[in-house]
């Protein structure tokens, strides 16, 4: 099975706290990174975790709330700074690519590698990447500025040919591309093994969707269904109901509701204000309604 986490490199909203940054958080999918977000100081966490950035290879920016991308042309100067060639991908609201251009041109910076610039829109879902394991979709969120969810979610993986089957039947390596797409396979003595008798059925395609600013958007219910693994924020505890709802924001027990309704495996909570020090009641608050939840932390690690 592919190595899938996701890393919380900021948890906090509108503005840094001495402890927390904003969002920021890394998905590893079999050693491919994707950046989701890159608030304020996402750069010098990353340097203290010892993630080598230069590895990043696609940017995801769920919208242009300063708190959801201001490191970013702090993040792209650096890469640039220390030599990157390859290729870098940006997705994100069209006018992000403006205001890249403007910081790079008024430096008088000419990046050393490529920046490609993907325009996403915040209508309805789209799919924006994919690569041979792994589709990348984005959503609408319920915000006061068109923002995005993202969906990461595995491909039907190949059938897994049994190990003591290998040994035992002496499979020509030609003939395993075609057993593991279903196909049967007939031995040197001319006997038929059935592909069912002979292999396992695929690992379980697994999803990760990542659930930026939002105000409660039940929409937002069929598309994470079923999730492995589920962020929603949560800038605010259940008093702060009404004051959410202005803000386009949600509340424990919202996010932990949208966990419940969609049927998710786990439920990561995030985005705190930074009125709240301890985060322990927003934990219980939404632990009550949903009860696999955990709270985002700068530096923890959590599998899909
Ligand atoms: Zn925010
Ligand atoms: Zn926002």
């Amino acid at each position: 099975m592919f190595k899938f986490s996701v890393t919380i490199l900021g948890s906090s909203s509108a503005i840094p706290t001495s402890d927390r940054n904003p969002t920021a958080q890394l998905v590893n999918h079999n050693d491919h990174l994707f950046l989701i977000d890159c608030g304020e100081g996402t750069q010098v966490t990353l340097r203290r975790m010892h993630i080598h950035f230069q590895r990043i290879e696609h940017v995801f920016i769920s919208h242009l709330h300063g708190d959801h991308f201001f490191g970013l042309i702090g993040l792209i100067s650096s890469m640039h700074l220390l030599g990157r060639g390859k290729k870098l991908h940006i997705y994100g609201p069209p006018e992000l690519k403006e205001i890249i251009d403007i910081q790079l041109s008024v430096s008088l910076t000419v990046l050393q590698y490529p920046l490609v610039f993907h325009p996403t829109q915040a209508d309805s879902p789209a799919v924006i990447f994919e690569n041979e394991n792994l589709l990348v979709s984005s959503f609408p969120m319920l915000h006061r500025i068109p923002t995005n969810g993202f969906l990461f979610a595995e491909k039907q993986g190949e059938r897994r040919i049994r190990k003591e089957i290998l040994g035992m039947l002496n499979i020509p390596v030609t003939e395993l591309p075609k057993i593991k797409k279903g196909g049967n396979f007939t031995d040197a003595e001319g006997k038929l093994h059935l592909n069912s008798s002979i292999t396992l059925d695929p690992y379980p395609q697994r999803k990760y969707a990542f659930c930026s600013d939002t105000a409660y958007f039940e929409e937002i219910i069929p598309v994470v269904k079923g999730a492995d693994l589920l962020y929603h924020e949560t800038t605010f505890l259940q008093d702060r109901a009404a004051n959410a709802a202005e803000k386009f924001h949600s509340t424990t027990k919202e996010a932990a509701q949208i966990a419940l309704n969609a049927e998710v495996k786990k439920l990561i909570i995030g985005h705190y204000s930074a009125r709240y020090d301890d985060l322990q009641p927003l934990l219980d608050e939404a632990s009550a309604v949903f009860h696999d939840t955990e709270l985002a932390l700068e530096g923890k690690t959590i599998d899909v």
